[in-house]
């Protein structure tokens, strides 16, 4: 499968100085959404180049509006969602984690993410309870959501969605 991130593909865009990525960073930096249209735009081209084993989307519907354009990029590539998985876990965690992410590449000489710290998290967790959680009712009456425990081990993680991929 081709993993599409939409988070790594903002931030090679940034990292190659395109205008589009120069009109993302401050937004990206305080955690808030970048707009629809720019993340669509992004997925609709890597769809547009095709994947025989399929995509795993990361990080991507955030927004509703995403929901629907995935929809109908799939549908008129013939396509469909096999599964929609969520990750669960705990907000404190999360913070004492990416501080952590911080502390880790920091201390190891390396570039630092710019919203990997406690002000740009809380704006990012307030983001994914405005924006993004709603996607999570919507899935489920779509059918076909799964909920993983993101505070198992990695390993764990790992083979609960290899099982929901079969
Ligand atoms: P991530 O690497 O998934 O944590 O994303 C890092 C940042 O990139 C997010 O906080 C947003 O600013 C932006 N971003 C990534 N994916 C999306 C998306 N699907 N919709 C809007 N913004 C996104």
């Amino acid at each position: 499968m081709v993993q599409l991130s939409t988070g790594d593909m903002l931030r090679e865009a940034r990292t190659s100085g395109t205008e589009m990525g120069k009109k993302v960073a401050a937004v990206m930096d305080a955690g808030n959404l970048v707009t629809d249209e720019i993340v669509i735009g992004l997925i609709r081209e890597k769809l547009e180049q095709g994947a025989a084993g399929g995509f795993i989307f990361d990080g991507f519907p955030r927004t509703l509006a995403q929901a629907d354009a995935l929809d109908g990029l799939l549908s008129e590539m013939g396509q469909k969602l096999d599964a929609v998985i969520e990750l669960q876990v705990d907000d404190e965690v999360l913070v004492s984690r990416i501080v952590g992410r911080a502390e880790a590449a920091a201390a190891a000489g390396q570039p630092v993410r710019a919203d990997d710290n406690e002000d740009a998290l809380r704006v990012r967790l307030a983001a994914y309870y405005k924006q993004t959680s709603p996607l999570i009712g919507y899935y489920y009456a779509k059918g076909g959501l799964k909920s993983v425990d993101g505070l198992a081990s990695m390993d764990d993680v790992a083979k609960s969605i290899a099982d929901i991929l079969g």
